[in-house]
């Protein structure tokens, strides 16, 4: 086939989809069914700016597509726009820490983003105080109120020294001034801050609950109407997403990816309509997509005692119970601990965390559906409790290993 006629034949290929943009995991959509709690909390938080007041810094958490990064960038764009009409001197930024994972970096994200014309290099060579200050004096000149959006914070190294930094810059300003709006996907890392940066970022707080599968449903027909043809999906595929998303975590994100992913499968297969026998071919693939996420988020300890379970897992015999039963691929918690200990060392890590903060990572890898834990129960001298790894360990170990090489 000429190469005109591979790009005809994919020009005039039929599809499912009407806009596979609306169905993209970037996508913020305009309308966040369920969520109009958490969206008036935060506007009321930030209207203060309004009336000339500094808001409260603000943290948020909550499990991963629960909603967090749409609503906050939902609130902000609507405050901008609001803003813009009365004139009224009021910036956010949104830096995302993942890639900007230190003050430095994080400064220098922001100046450019409030100064769009100069040039990319401009504030690059400077000190993280010159920075600062630049930020400082923009806010005190402009008489701006600066909302900065730290999506992902617990990536930030220096984290107490940034907040510290935008705590104490408003102490210099008379007129206007900067608040933090920090994110995080991470359940436990608030009990993890120092007190004093936990007081200063934590003058408000909000959690973002998971979605049902009921939710999720409403979710996925609200999208569905903006991404595919009408009668593009069945609605035993809409159902099916839905509740293996409602399920696994109640995150809004698998659910999302499950229908376009089914949705490339149809169109694969060049069918007109999606229906839940792609969602069920779509849903290994998606898991394993999801569960990688999910790893590269932990905090690095966690991926430590993540990788201690994987390897344990694949290099330990089976255990007999006193009665005789064989049981395999399970670990005894206070073994994986100790072995954890090692592993730390090894990987040249920092002191490995304390057993209290080790049961929490517990706690957190098995609400991410990473593993599952039981009480020993009879059959078993003393009182542990097994963890047995829920996900590919093979896979596991490749994925951070990658993660610890780089
Ligand atoms: P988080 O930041 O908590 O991980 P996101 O805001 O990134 O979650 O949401 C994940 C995905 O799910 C995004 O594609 C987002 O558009 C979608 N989503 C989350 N909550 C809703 C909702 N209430 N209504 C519509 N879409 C949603
Ligand atoms: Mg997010």
């Amino acid at each position: 086939m000429s190469l005109q006629k591979v790009f005809e034949s994919e020009f005039s290929k039929p599809t499912v989809f009407l806009d596979r943009n609306k169905i993209m995991p970037h996508y913020t959509p305009q309308n966040l069914p369920f969520r109009e709690e958490q969206t008036g909390a935060i506007s009321r938080i930030v209207a203060v700016t309004l009336r000339g007041q500094r808001p409260d810094n603000l943290f948020i958490y909550g499990k991963p597509g629960t909603g967090k990064t749409s609503s906050t960038r939902h609130v902000m764009d609507e405050l901008g726009t609001f803003a813009g009409t009365k004139d009224l001197k009021i910036r956010h930024v949104y830096i995302n820490c993942r890639t900007h994972n230190k003050k430095y970096k994080v400064l220098l994200k922001a100046l450019h983003q409030l100064f769009p014309n100069e040039p990319d290099k401009a504030f690059q060579g400077y000190s993280a105080a010159y920075l600062y200050e630049k930020l400082v004096s923009f806010v005190r000149d402009s008489e701006t109120h600066l909302i900065l959006v730290l999506d992902e914070l617990d990536k930030v190294r220096d984290l107490d020294e940034l907040i510290y930094s935008m705590t104490r810059s408003n102490d210099e300003l008379t007129k206007g001034g900067i608040s933090v709006i920090g994110i995080s996907n991470n359940l436990l890392f608030k009990d993890a801050l120092d007190p004093r940066t936990k007081s200063s970022l934590c003058q408000q707080e909000m959690i973002f609950p998971p979605y049902n599968a009921e939710q999720l449903r409403t979710i996925l027909e609200q999208r569905v109407q903006e991404a595919f043809i009408p009668n593009g999906v069945d609605p035993g595929a809409i159902a099916l997403s839905s509740a293996i998303a409602a399920q696994e975590s109640g995150d809004a994100r698998t659910a999302i990816k499950l229908l376009l992913r089914a949705g490339e499968l149809a169109d694969d297969a060049h069918l007109e309509r999606v229906t839940d026998a792609h969602v069920k071919a779509a849903r290994t693939s998606v898991e394993q997509e999801i569960i990688l996420e999910h790893i590269t988020v932990l905090p690095e300890h966690e991926k430590l005692v993540l990788y201690t379970i994987a390897h344990l897992t694949l290099n330990k015999k089976p255990f007999q119970k006193l009665s005789g039963e064989k049981v395999e691929g399970v670990l005894y918690s206070g073994e994986v601990y100790e072995e954890y200990e090692k592993v730390a060392k090894k990987f040249n890590f920092s002191d490995p965390v304390s057993a209290r903060w080790y049961r929490e990572y517990i706690n957190q890898l098995e609400m991410y559906g990473l593993i599952v834990t039981t009480a020993s129960g009879p059959g078993v001298k003393g009182q542990t409790r097994f963890i047995k790894l829920k996900v590919d360990a093979q896979k596991i170990k490749e994925v951070l290993e990658k993660e610890f090489a780089g």
